[in-house]
Order: C-alpha cells, then sequence, then structure tokens
C-alpha cells in the first residue's frame, strides 16, 4: 500500500467545509468500497476519505473529533460501543412503511419491489429518484444523521413505532442519490459494503501517519503503516471505544495509542479465545519445551468482572455485554472476596452450582436463569464464579505480565469462598497419562474439559481478541467429531411436515465471513430437537422473519432455498461428525477447494449460543481449518493403517 499512498495521496482535495462533513460525501465513500471486492482496495478508499477529513477539520477542535468519531461510527454501522447495548436494526415493517409515507408510494408497492429486489435500501433509493420534490431540502450533514439514528435506537414505548417511522421520514424527505440506500441499509442494521470493522480502524491509522509524514521512502513508510496498524487493533482490543482512541490517534499519533488508551475497569476487554484441539499429544507437541498449565474448562457463561476506582462494579459477557443486571447475586458478594478498597477486571467463568450437593451442575441449568429484570428474592440457581486470570488490578493493567505472575497477583488479592468464589482448578503437568486422567477428572466434576495454557515468558501475555496458540481448549469428546463445535447463524428454516406441522422441520445455517461480511450456508440442520425445542424457536424466529434473503447470504438457489428466511440473529452451537468437500454449500468457498464450498455431515443442535452475535459466529477461515486439520488426521490414519 505504501507505494500507492505515495503515488495518489499526493494532493487529495479537501471537502467543501461546513461545521459538519456532508452525508452524501460519506455514502460516496460507501460506493466506491461497495463497487469493489478486493480488501486493499477498500482500504485505500477508506484511507483516502480519512486523509481527507483531516486535511478539511483541524483535529485540535472537539467538534473536528467529533466528526472523526461519528464517521467511524457509521462506517461500522454502530452508534455506541457494544458495551452500551443500544442498537439500530430497525425492523423491515417500519422501514417500509417509512419509505411508503416519504416516498407517496404504497405499502403493497414497497413490499413488492422489496421482495423482487432484495433490498429495501435500493427500494429506497430509487422510489426517491422518481418522486418530484418541490424544493431541494438542506443536505444532510453526518452528525445529524448519527444523531438522529441515535434518536431512533433509543426510542421505546407504546407509541415508539410511528416516532421512529416519523424520524426516518424525516432523514428519508432530505436524501438525494444514493443516501437512502445506506441510510436504510443503516437503519437495518447492515451496511453491507463489505467492509470488516478491523479494517476501518487501520485506515483511520493508514491516514494519521500519510498526515504526519508526507515525504518518507516506501520502505519507511511501510515500517510505519505496519506499526499503526498493529498499534490501532491492540488500543482497540484493550479499550473498544472510539471516542477514547481516535482522539489520541490523531493529535498525537500512533505510537502514544500505548500511553493513553489502556484497559480501564468500566470497558471491557474483548476476551482471549483459545485454539481447539484433537488430542493431548497435539498439545504436547505445540507446547514441546514450553511450561503450561492444565485448567479445567468449565461449563457455563463467561463472565468479566470490573471494579472500577470509584468502587462501582460491573460484569461483561463475552460478547462485551453489560451483565450487571442479570446477576445481582454475584454483585453483592463480590465484597467477601476481595477488599473493599480493590480495583480489577477478573476474567471468570459463572456457573451453575448445587448447593446441597456442593458440585457444579452442567449449563443447561445455568440457562434456565432470567437474563433481565433478575430479583435477587427470586434467584433459584445459585452461580458460582471460578476465576481463571486478572487482567487489572489497583490502577495497573496486568496484561503484559506474565500468565504466572497475573495468577499470583490473583491467589494474593482475592480469596476463596466455598459456593461463592473459586479460582479455576489447575495443575502443572507434563505426561499424556497425567493430562488423560486430569481431564477425565474435569468431566466426572461437570466440566467441559480442560484449557491447557503457557504459564511463564513472553507466550504467556493475556492477548485480547485473539484466538491465541497459548491457549487451547480441549473438549471431552474431542477424539469424535471435528474436535470442537460450531457456532452457526440461522438464515432460513424449512416448513415442518407430519409431527412438525405447524412448527420448522428443519433450518439452514450459515457460518461468518468477516472479511467479506457474508453469511455462508454450511448444512441444513433437523435433528436434536425436542417438540419443546421446535415450538420455541418458531416463536424466537417469528420476529426475525424477512421477506427475501438478504443480498449478502451465499447459498444454493436450487437445492437449498428455504421456505422461511431470517435476518442474521441467533447463533446455535452444533457438533457434527465431520466436514465434507460440496459443491452445494458454501461455507469457506474458494479457501480449500477453487469452486466449491465446506459442509457439515450429520450435524447436531447442542444449544443456543445466546452470548454471541452472529458476527461472532464461527469465521469460514476456522471452517476452512478444521477441515484441513481432519484431512491431516484422516491422511496420518491412512498411514498407520496401512503400516499395520
Ligand atoms: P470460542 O469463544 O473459543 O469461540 P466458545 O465461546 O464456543 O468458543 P469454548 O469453545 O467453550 O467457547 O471455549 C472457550 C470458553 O471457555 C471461554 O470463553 C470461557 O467462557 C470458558 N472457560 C471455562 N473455563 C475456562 C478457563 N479455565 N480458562 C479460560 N476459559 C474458560
Amino acid at each position: 500500500l505504501a507505494d500507492f499512498y505515495i503515488s495518489n495521496f499526493k494532493k487529495l482535495p479537501p471537502f467543501s467545509e461546513t461545521d459538519s462533513l456532508f452525508y452524501k460525501d460519506l455514502c460516496d465513500v460507501f460506493t466506491s468500497i461497495e463497487a469493489t471486492t478486493k480488501r486493499l482496495e477498500k482500504l485505500a478508499i477508506l484511507t483516502e476519505f480519512f486523509l481527507r477529513v483531516l486535511t478539511t477539520f483541524p483535529m485540535d477542535s472537539e467538534t473536528s473529533q467529533h466528526i472523526v468519531v461519528t464517521a467511524l461510527y457509521l462506517c461500522i454501522n454502530r452508534i455506541a460501543p457494544d458495551y452500551d447495548g443500544i442498537e439500530l436494526g430497525i425492523g423491515e415493517s417500519v422501514l417500509m412503511k417509512a419509505v411508503a409515507e416519504a416516498t407517496g408510494r404504497t405499502l403493497a408497492k414497497i413490499k413488492a419491489d422489496v421482495a423482487k429486489v432484495g433490498d429495501l435500501g435500493t427500494v429506497a433509493q430509487e422510489s426517491r429518484s422518481t418522486q418530484g420534490t418541490l424544493f431541494k431540502p438542506k443536505p444532510l450533514t453526518i452528525l445529524i444523521v448519527f444523531k438522529t439514528l441515535k434518536e431512533i435506537a433509543m426510542m421505546s414505548g407504546n407509541s415508539s413505532m410511528q416516532r421512529k417511522v416519523d424520524k426516518v421520514k424525516f432523514l428519508l424527505v432530505s436524501c438525494r442519490d444514493n443516501e437512502a440506500k445506506f441510510l436504510m441499509r443503516s437503519l437495518e442494521g447492515k451496511l453491507r459494503i463489505g467492509l470488516a470493522e478491523r479494517s476501518v480502524l487501520v485506515a483511520l491509522a493508514h491516514a494519521s501517519v500519510l498526515i504526519r509524514h508526507k515525504n518518507l521512502s516506501k520502505e519507511s513508510l511501510e515500517e510505519k503503516l505496519n506499526q499503526a496498524s498493529e498499534s490501532i487493533k491492540t488500543a482497540f482490543s484493550e479499550l473498544p471505544n472510539y471516542e477514547r482512541i481516535a482522539p489520541p490517534l490523531i493529535l498525537h499519533g500512533y505510537d502514544a495509542l500505548e500511553h493513553h488508551c489502556k484497559l480501564t475497569p468500566g470497558i471491557p476487554v474483548k476476551p482471549m479465545l483459545a485454539h481447539p484441539t484433537k488430542s493431548i499429544s497435539e498439545v504436547l507437541t505445540r507446547f514441546d519445551g514450553i511450561t503450561f498449565t492444565c485448567e479445567y474448562k468449565y461449563d457455563g457463561e463467561r463472565a468479566q468482572l470490573h471494579r472500577l476506582e470509584d468502587g462501582s462494579m460491573r460484569i461483561y459477557s463475552r460478547n462485551s455485554e453489560d451483565m450487571t443486571q442479570k446477576y445481582p447475586d454475584i454483585m453483592g458478594r463480590i465484597p467477601s472476596f476481595t477488599s473493599e478498597s480493590t480495583s480489577f477486571v477478573l476474567d471468570c467463568e459463572a456457573v451453575a452450582w448445587d448447593k446441597e450437593e456442593r458440585k457444579i451442575m452442567p449449563f443447561q441449568v445455568l440457562s434456565t436463569r432470567k437474563r433481565k429484570d433478575v430479583k435477587e428474592e427470586d434467584i433459584k440457581v445459585q452461580v458460582v464464579v471460578f476465576a481463571f486470570d486478572l487482567l487489572y488490578l489497583n490502577g495497573q493493567s496486568l496484561l503484559r505480565e506474565s500468565f504466572a505472575e497475573r495468577r499470583a497477583k490473583m491467589f494474593s488479592a482475592f480469596k476463596e469462598v466455598e459456593g461463592v468464589f473459586t479460582f479455576a482448578k489447575s495443575m502443572v503437568l507434563t505426561q499424556v497419562e497425567e493430562i488423560q486422567s486430569f481431564l477425565d477428572e474435569s468431566i466426572v466434576d461437570n466440566c467441559e474439559g480442560l484449557m491447557v495454557k503457557t504459564l511463564d515468558g513472553a507466550e504467556s501475555t493475556y492477548e485480547p481478541s485473539k484466538r491465541s496458540r497459548n491457549w487451547l481448549k480441549v473438549k471431552k469428546d474431542y477424539l469424535a467429531g471435528i474436535g470442537d463445535s460450531l457456532d452457526l447463524v440461522v438464515i432460513g428454516a424449512y416448513a415442518g411436515r407430519g409431527k412438525r406441522t405447524g412448527v420448522y422441520g428443519g433450518y439452514l445455517l450459515a457460518c461468518y465471513d468477516p472479511d467479506n461480511d457474508e453469511y455462508q450456508s454450511i448444512c441444513k440442520i433437523g435433528t436434536g430437537f425436542s417438540e419443546q425445542a421446535l415450538e420455541s424457536q418458531y416463536e424466537q424466529l417469528k420476529p426475525h422473519i424477512i421477506s427475501a434473503p438478504k443480498p449478502y447470504y451465499k447459498y444454493d438457489h436450487d437445492s437449498t432455498k428455504p421456505d422461511v428466511w431470517f435476518e442474521p440473529s441467533l447463533v446455535w452451537e452444533v457438533k457434527a461428525a465431520d466436514l465434507s468437500i460440496s459443491p452445494i454449500y458454501k461455507a469457506a468457498y474458494g479457501r480449500v477447494d477453487p469452486s466449491k464450498g465446506i459442509s457439515l455431515r450429520f450435524p447436531r443442535f447442542i444449544r443456543l449460543r445466546d452470548d454471541k452475535s452472529p458476527e461472532q459466529a464461527t469465521a469460514c477461515s476456522q471452517v476452512a481449518e478444521f477441515y484441513n486439520q481432519q484431512a491431516v488426521i484422516n491422511q496420518q490414519t491412512s498411514k498407520s493403517a496401512g503400516a499395520c
């Protein structure tokens, strides 16, 4: 990219200055990004955009920083940090009503067009362009659009539907050209220009380098661009908040991020993730010569416990969702296992606990707890917190310390209280037999298996948001199937027949491709469901029915077309016998076979993953990795069978 930037970004025209940026300028950028499938091209277009923004507006003013942050949010189609829980994603019916009212067309016509075109955004744009207007409305700015989107998302209560329609209409009547299309898509919750959040961050980081360093050689520029990309990704995984990251980046450059953007209690860190393994010998090969520790892998819900400097406390899910309301019992007991003055961020698993038997209960018991408006007196399922990592203590981030050091600090700052708070059971083991018996023991104790983690040195720091090879998971049923379950998005359903009349008889599932922002079909599933589950799925999926498949669904029209389509909402954990190359399913297409995808054989429903958003479903790269791993193992098996 350095070469490209040097040759093309010498003198970029500033935007026509207003006190904000015109929404049209941003929509033109979206149009250019949508027109290419090349990731680097998308990145370059967005870098150019941010560079022009930085050139147009003096960056030391608050308004200008607000403009950059707003543009960032609009690019990733969010209106607040993930953990604030403010979501866009207005129902299709509300939006169709608004388009009809704003353009003077009938609702029936809008519906028919959407069924034909498949994209309400395009229908809105076309409906606007054929509409005669008496006067030219004032152009929209990004600040007005963003403010209104936020207002719409915050509306609730009885008359909120009509108030939302009115706000959408207010924006729609001012839309020109492509603005209506992107506005609608934003409101629907998906921009669909194939832009990953990472690229948006990297583009801003690149722009911050280019505005500072105008005459660097290609090599020096390349080096700075790489450093800037890494710095912003690290900063964001530790402090996932644009308001906190963009201003220091713009004002001081990427090298100041480490100083300004530190993990802060009250802002959830993106959790470190583990790599699946299929055997203990695979673990030993990976950790040859490295000190590691084995821990029980508890089967509950990840819980990041925060105590802020002011003493207030919060709990966040794996998905950075605020779960403080869900666990008033944990909140009330935090003081019993730590001293009052301690500020901290603890990585834990909340697990259902049988008080009488004094043992862990399976995940299914935990999942019966209410998620919202939980009153402590109504709680029937007791929960124990199993702490496995300490990320912050008394004003200090511990992320860059070794696991051994973090754990030592955890052991001394907290104390175990039976039935309330316990450290994850762990052992330093080196032999296959010892690990196997610890694994067996974990299963007897109602756990899922083991987590094996590096203990010392630079390889054992906490790596936020990374699926790291320094954490390996060994699940109890690793020998059967494909080593790990997959978390898949329900994108469609088939009408039930016979005993299943009145509910769905099967579903079409998809994995996610973050690079192209698309859902790729991976299998049909119809087994593993109780009658009761089928009924509740029918109800759960009802609000997510859409009239046509999303353009970002990749599926085979002839052989897998479902009877009903859903917007991406539910994530299901699924196990399968194995993976196979498929001419029909589209998962990871082009990654293993140039023209075919991958599908699951004998998929079985395990559970709903309501702690994962659709974009956190199993990525197509992981599907390809599972397939390749399986191929290696099959080869080894057939070789050893040949040797016999
Ligand atoms: P992933 O998050 O890796 O996609 P997942 O959410 O489906 O997968 P698992 O495959 O079950 O989760 O494995 C990781 C999860 O295990 C962690 O997110 C955490 O909630 C849980 N866990 C239980 N015990 C531990 C432990 N000792 N150390 C780390 N994580 C643990």
